[in-house]
């Protein structure tokens, strides 16, 4: 059984889900195999691309040789390899994204990343990355003598022809992994004992004393019996918190006694209730105040955005999102709607869409949107790239209102499941409105498809139709807004 590089970082998330992969592939819950996920994936390899453009002479390495072929090849003439791979005996498998071959015989790894700095958190361990890499050299017979980390210059911005030397950095990490090798040396052992073993427990997991956010997919594998309405989906419930309702065999939100000496917030006492009572509170008072407060016209405001690691339009720098359509319903007080929408046709910067936005709503009225920060943050992005139009942009942020401030204050329903989204919150409220019967159902497949139809020469699908069901879903987020403002105005 193969340990690679991304499993010995699952096992030290969480060896149980490892265990499933590696000893029950059928039963794994892959999920989907996200268009997010696949995107990080490509543009991983857009990096390794220019990467590779550092060591002009290297020399590529077919996909998966094995490592008594890698070590053949390693003793020609040339001095870079890309992708050389090695397993070791006991089935630690690395595939190394540059090595250098250096005068004394030892080699130097290059470990290559999309980030724009070193990450050591949980999730991302770039410096356990690179020990694994040395690990598996070191135990197929290669002597390690330095270790590099290449990575995106956050301050680099793009200007014509990007040149690798300007866009990526290179940092020495021989020195930080000499501290952590040991740990990283049992972290390996302990993995590939883990993953042989014949059965773990698999009738509870760990994840049960922890918050949703910690959840896999396999945590309904692993806990049968926790079903829905869970303690989980209480809106942001600390771990304490969680421990302490399993230990008074409270595991349904139902059971949760809400006068306990537990310290809820307002926002999880109502949820509780909500759900205790099978209705929605709402503080009808409170929403009457804020929607009188609001000035017409109503613009509801969304924009779709797209990131990019390497970046692709002067201007723009690592990973910095590119505002590419915007819907926008304007509502007056006599309760006429139009409609406006901008769906950009090339991967550009241009004030098209700035202008025509101006020209649409005027400087008048209230901004609404929902997750305001978003909408307000990419306003301050176009300022720096389109400062004619600062007062403009400067306007809608002073003139924003957040619709979801009073889903997470006012208004709590237990069938929200704790969310205050939009895309939990739509179903509940306007049944009649959904995104499911969208070709385009979110943000993700948005900007994925927006991608490919500007940037991919072999794109197949049919224009036309791509660009109206990018209009059509970005169209429903603004419409949806309008619905549950006008169901909340109904209420009051
Ligand atoms: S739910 Fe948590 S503990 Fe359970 S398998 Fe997933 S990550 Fe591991």
């Amino acid at each position: 059984m193969q340990l690679t590089k991304t499993n010995y970082i699952q096992y030290l998330q969480c060896p149980e889900s490892l265990w499933l992969l590696k000893n029950k592939p059928e039963i794994y819950p892959n999920g989907e195999f996200s268009l997010f996920l696949e995107k990080l994936i490509k543009e991983g390899y857009e990096v390794e691309e220019y990467a590779k453009m550092l060591f002009p002479n290297g020399v590529d390495l077919p996909d998966n040789c094995d490592s008594t072929f890698t070590k053949e090849r390693l003793k020609d003439d040339s001095v870079f390899y890309f992708q050389p791979s090695f397993i070791t005996e006991d089935g630690a498998f690395a595939r190394i994204d540059i090595l250098e071959k250096i005068k004394d015989n030892s080699f130097h790894i290059y470990e290559v990343k999309s980030s724009t700095s070193i990450k050591t958190d949980k999730k991302h361990n770039h410096l356990k990355d690179i020990s694994f890499q040395k690990y598996v050299c070191e135990n197929s017979g290669l002597n390690i003598s330095k270790l590099s980390i290449i990575y995106l210059d956050k301050n680099f911005v793009k200007k014509g022809n990007i040149k690798p030397e300007n866009l990526l950095l290179i940092e020495d990490v021989t020195e930080k992994i000499n501290d952590l090798y040991n740990i990283v040396k049992i972290e390996i052992n302990n993995a590939i004992n883990f993953i042989k073993k014949k059965s773990i427990n698999e009738n509870v997991c760990s994840c049960k004393f922890n918050t949703r956010s910690n959840h896999c997919d396999s945590f309904s594998y692993f806990n049968p019996n926790i079903l829905e309405n869970s303690i989980y989906m209480i809106n942001r419930i600390s771990k304490k918190k969680i421990n302490h309702l399993l230990k008074n065999n409270q595991s349904k939100i139902t059971e949760v006694d809400a006068n306990s000496d537990v310290n809820f917030s307002d926002f999880q006492l109502n949820q509780i209730l909500s759900a205790k009572t099978t209705k929605p509170l709402i503080d009808l008072e409170n929403i009457k105040k804020i929607l009188e407060n609001l000035e017409f016209p109503l613009h509801f405001i969304d924009y779709e955005t797209y990131p990019s690691a390497v970046p692709k339009i002067d201007d723009l720098g690592p990973h910095k999102q590119h505002v590419f359509q915007v819907s926008i319903h304007s509502l007056f007080k006599n309760d006429k709607l139009t409609h406006f929408e901008y769906l950009a046709d090339k991967m550009e910067l241009n004030n098209k869409m700035l202008s025509n936005m101006k020209s649409f709503t005027g400087l008048e009225g209230t901004f609404i949107s929902w997750h305001a920060s978003f909408e307000k943050s990419r306003n301050k992005d176009l300022i720096n790239w389109f400062p004619e139009f600062k007062n403009y942009l400067e306007f809608i942020n002073l003139k924003m209102f957040d619709l979801e401030d009073i889903f997470k204050k006012y208004y709590i329903d237990y069938r929200f499941n704790g969310s205050t989204s939009i895309k939990n919150i739509l179903p509940i409220i306007c049944p009649n409105l959904s995104y499911s019967n969208l070709d385009i159902s979110n943000g993700t497949m948005a900007l994925d498809t927006w991608g490919r139809l500007v940037l991919d020469k072999n794109f197949k699908e049919d224009v036309n139709l791509t660009r109206k069901n990018l209009l059509s879903y970005c169209e429903l987020d603004t419409k949806a807004m309008v619905e549950i403002y006008f169901k909340l105005k109904k209420m009051v």
